[in-house]
């Protein structure tokens, strides 16, 4: 009769803490979108009231306020876009990017 010796075996388990935080870097200065737009002639400091004075001579459609629209045309079977916006008072044409001033700091 053999008497087995009982080999208790405890294997190490190391418990690896592998929880890494990561760290976000940090962040820079949010700019937060809070500035608001003016949206004026580059030429003469006309405002436009937000009505349609606009047209496309590709489509002529309706009239359009094209600050609206971003210097698109409303229509979307037209697809027509502008670079140069015409203003209403003077009558001269400005980059449409131009157009837009922030306000603030
Ligand atoms: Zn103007
Ligand atoms: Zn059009």
């Amino acid at each position: 009769m053999k008497i087995w010796s009982m080999l208790l075996i405890s294997p190490k388990i190391e418990f690896i803490n592998t929880n890494k935080k990561v760290v976000s870097s940090a962040k820079k200065s949010e700019e937060k979108n809070t500035k608001s737009v003016r949206i004026r002639c580059p030429i003469c400091g006309w405002q436009p009231d937000g009505k349609a004075y606009w047209g496309c001579e590709k489509c002529h459609c309706p009239p359009f306020d094209t600050f609206k629209t971003h210097a698109h045309c409303p229509n979307p079977k037209c697809g027509n876009s502008w670079t140069y916006t015409l203003c209403i008072a003077c009558r001269k044409r400005s980059s449409h990017e131009d157009w837009y001033v922030e306000i603030g700091d």
